[in-house]
């Protein structure tokens, strides 16, 4: 049987959305509040609320917002920030923009989220932050997380790029540290029509001071108080959002859907499954499965007309950016294994239920494990 599944179908969710899209967006055109404007502030009200939150400030990308929160933290050159090796690149650009250095801590096995066990022995004088991620839409274990950071005085950041509306222990991550960063990049669970991001916070302060510096660090118009950037969110990416936020916990119910039936399907094969956490309500931004033999199974689903991706091939310390750090192959064993062995199957709410058993009796059919 021939069957297309490709990793991703955008144009799926757009056609779905299209005359809501075609409004919003004739509605700027009309406003011509092209940067910022009242789309963006009415789409920051409605993800404060989505996120139980009392701000959120909307930036042109989710790396601008993390940037923006290590500022917020007045980090700097000579400091360090904890954070983990096996995420999206973005998440360490935060931290070395500011001059500051990340240091890297190995993940949980289970859930490829920072372990919290091996923080406390990476905290020196000069540990400013600590930045976790929830990853794949996961939560990481916060609790014993943001018990080291206050025993150490020290700010949590949560990188929540991938987990719009993923619960810990019932609750909407996002609120849980100091604030959090959230990107709208298309492909997200929240995705903008173009790059967006926003961070998000329970404090007044914080919130100012970021509305300054995502806009040349002005808190009045052609007066700087201090270096600041052009981090603005677009208006037309806020009238999007405004439409897309609309269709996000329905999204997030139906990839909660799409695992369950994966892993009854697959449950009895080699592969290790995603599973939730104890603690953890996961989004499922990603369905990402493990086993040795990943590269000959990717391989095999492409001839089945299934897509597949590598969500990350290599961690973060191994990178050439960061050579000069000094780390080697082996500091974070855990991470470099997951490296080897992860392959994220198609996860988005269009897919059909067709789609997710093709999937299943192609993984079924591999022969090579
Ligand atoms: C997508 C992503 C980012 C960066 O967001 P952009 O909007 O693409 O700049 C940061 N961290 C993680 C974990 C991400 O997945």
């Amino acid at each position: 049987m021939r069957m297309k599944v490709p990793y991703l179908d955008l144009p799926a969710q757009i056609h779905a959305l299209r005359p809501e899209l075609d409004a919003a967006i004739a509605r700027s055109l009309d406003t011509g509040a092209f940067c910022l404007g009242p789309e963006v502030q009415q789409f920051e009200r409605e993800f404060a609320a989505f996120c139980s939150a009392a701000h959120c400030i909307g930036f042109n990308s989710g790396t601008s917002a993390l940037h923006v929160a290590m500022r917020l933290l007045n980090i700097g050159p000579g400091d360090e920030v904890i954070t983990t090796p096996y995420t999206f690149i973005a998440t360490s650009w935060a931290i070395v923009y500011t001059g500051a250095r990340p240091v890297f801590v190995d993940v949980e096995e289970a859930t490829f989220n920072l372990d919290p066990r091996l923080v406390e022995k990476a905290i020196t004088a000069r540990t400013k932050a600590i930045l976790p991620v929830h990853l794949y839409g996961q939560p990481c274990d916060l609790d014993p997380l943001l018990e080291v950071a206050r025993r150490h005085h020290l700010p949590l950041v949560e990188d929540a790029a991938q987990a719009h509306g993923a619960r810990y222990r019932g609750k909407t991550v996002g609120t849980m540290g100091e604030m959090s960063a959230f990107s709208f990049y298309p492909t997200k669970n929240l995705g903008a029509c173009g790059e967006a991001g926003a961070l998000v916070t329970n404090r007044a302060d914080l919130a100012a001071r970021a509305r300054a510096l995502r806009e040349h660090g002005s808190s009045a118009r052609y007066l700087h108080d201090e270096v600041g950037y052009n981090y603005r969110m677009e208006g037309i990416q806020g009238a999007v959002l405004r439409v897309k936020l609309t269709r996000l916990a329905a999204g997030n119910i139906a990839r909660r859907h799409i695992a369950q039936r994966y892993h009854a399907l697959l449950q009895d094969t080699p592969l290790i499954l995603p599973r939730d956490a104890g603690y953890a309500e996961s989004v499922y931004h990603l369905y990402t499965v493990r086993h040795p033999s990943r590269d000959r199974l990717k391989a095999h689903l492409e001839t089945w007309g299934i897509g597949s991706a590598i969500h990350y091939p290599l961690p973060l310390h191994l990178q050439k950016c960061f050579s000069h750090l000094g780390y080697q192959p082996g500091d974070f064993p855990v991470a470099e294994r997951a490296a080897r062995e992860c392959l994220s199957l198609p996860i988005y709410p269009e897919l059909t239920d067709a789609q997710i058993e093709h999937v299943a009796r192609s993984i079924r059919e591999f022969k090579h494990w």
